[in-house]
């Protein structure tokens, strides 16, 4: 079995010290592999989570040729003619299909039967007009020209088909997966486990709520985004609280979180003064690689794996590591980048989806250090028909309220220089994704 460290070491474009964003991203979601692990679940319970197995159409969707429309349902080829020039047609009435109440009988040749949206096409029909455009006089009805075939005529699977897959393992099931597995009749599917993710704070300085606030501390803030954003994804949060900066309280908290998680994100701990200490500690424990990504905020980072490391996703074979830097917004960025993605395939989506990005305009002036991908935080606008963005003031990677202001990243890729004030950049919409 190969390890990590040296597939990592192996890898086209890896360089620890200077780590393209991309790059990062791209190294972490080829080691992983989706959680081992299914349950079946009634389908309400089942929205958010991955399906496990493709589900198959047991029936034709709709199951029968049914009126899209309310109207007259007729043979098209009693039409007087097709084209606008052609006359009317004048047709009997026979009768009436409902939704759920079909017409029983035949139409012949210059009938008609009046027929409501979803009622099963009565023999021989192959044309619905809808009722607006037509004329009653007594048991006649009158057609005008310029109808089609088949127009207003909804055929059997032509949503679904029996023993077609409906939906795709893979697939995160959202109210209109959740809506079509109900049109199958289906009351029970098969869903990924949960991803287990343990976690803890680091640091000497933090401060646990409840407790007054000493001098030099600050209150653990980094839990609470992070169990909010791995909730959020639908994950089983441990929390195992503040772990001091001592040897021996860190190993105790990695291998209790080795042996119950799927993956353990720290947060703190990674950057230069504090690293050797740490690293020391994680290498001894598993297999970690420390990344210096060109990225502003969230520079420091560990990624690998504690505990056996087999990457296989079963039980009990070690967690992979997520170590963060210590700073609230480092912390969510680099969430956001690469343990959301990570996550996502552990989760077992398929594919991953990266955030929507678009272009947008930018309205400040901003600057920008060159060699390294810049995540700014936005407020998205638009003025004039066009998506404006403009960056939500103080920028520093201890400024949490600039994350709480935004609803969208706004990335300044690696090569760019700087932007001026009517700029385009690509900004990452958070909003409702986050
Ligand atoms: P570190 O990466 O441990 O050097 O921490 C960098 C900065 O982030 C320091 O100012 C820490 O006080 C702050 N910090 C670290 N962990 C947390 C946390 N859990 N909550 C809030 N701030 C933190
Ligand atoms: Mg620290």
């Amino acid at each position: 079995m190969t390890s990590i460290l040296q597939t990592l070491s192996c890898a086209d474009n890896y360089d620890p010290n200077s780590l393209h964003v991309d790059r990062a991203r791209e190294l972490i979601l080829d080691l992983l592999n989706p959680v081992v692990g299914h349950e079946r679940v009634f389908v309400r319970q089942a929205l958010d989570r991955v399906l496990a197995e493709d589900v198959i159409s047991p029936i034709d969707v709709p199951s029968h040729d049914n009126s899209a429309m309310d109207g007259w349902a007729l043979r098209f080829d009693d039409l007087a003619g097709s084209d606008e020039t052609a006359g009317e047609t004048r047709l009997t009435n026979i009768g009436t299909a409902f939704a759920g109440r079909a017409f029983e009988g035949k139409v012949g040749a210059g009938e008609t039967v009046r027929i409501m949206t979803g009622a099963i096409l009565p023999q021989g029909v192959d044309c619905v007009v809808i009722q607006e455009v037509t004329r009653v006089e007594g048991d006649a009805v009158i057609i005008p020209p310029g109808q089609r075939r088949d127009q207003n005529t909804r055929r059997a699977g032509e949503d679904l088909q029996a023993g077609r897959p409906a939906i795709p393992a893979g697939k995160k099931l959202r109210p209109a997966e959740i809506g079509i597995i109900a049109s199958l009749g289906i009351g029970e599917v098969s869903v990924r486990r949960r991803v287990r993710v343990a976690l803890f704070s680091t640091g000497d300085e933090l401060c646990s709520i409840g407790a007054p606030l000493t001098e030099g501390a600050v209150y653990d803030s980094n839990r609470y985004t992070l169990w909010g954003m791995l909730t959020r994804l639908g994950c089983d949060v441990i929390d195992m609280g503040v772990v001091r900066d001592d040897p021996a309280a860190l190993e105790a908290a990695f291998r209790e979180a080795a042996g119950c998680a799927d993956a353990i994100i720290t947060s703190g701990g990674v950057s230069v003064g504090e690293a050797d200490f740490i690293k020391q500690l994680m290498t001894q424990l598993g297999e970690v690689a420390f990344w210096k990504i060109a990225m502003k905020p969230g520079r420091p980072m560990a990624f690998g794996r504690i505990g056996k490391t087999q990457p296989d996703g079963a039980e009990g074979s070690g967690a992979w590591l997520f170590g963060l830097p210590g700073n609230p917004v480092a912390v969510m960025v680099t969430f956001y980048q690469f343990v959301r993605p990570a996550i996502l395939k552990l989760a077992g989506l398929d594919p991953v989806p990266p955030f929507p990005a678009f272009p947008a305009r930018c309205v400040e002036a901003m600057k920008k250090g060159r060699g390294r991908t810049e995540f700014q935080r936005g407020i998205l606008f638009q003025e004039n028909g066009e998506w404006c963005v403009r960056p939500t003031g103080a920028q520093g990677s201890g400024v949490l309220r600039s994350m709480a202001d935004a609803d969208c990243f706004i990335v300044l890729e690696h090569e760019r220089e700087k932007v001026g004030a009517g700029d385009t950049v690509m900004v990452q919409l958070m909003n409702g994704l986050v």
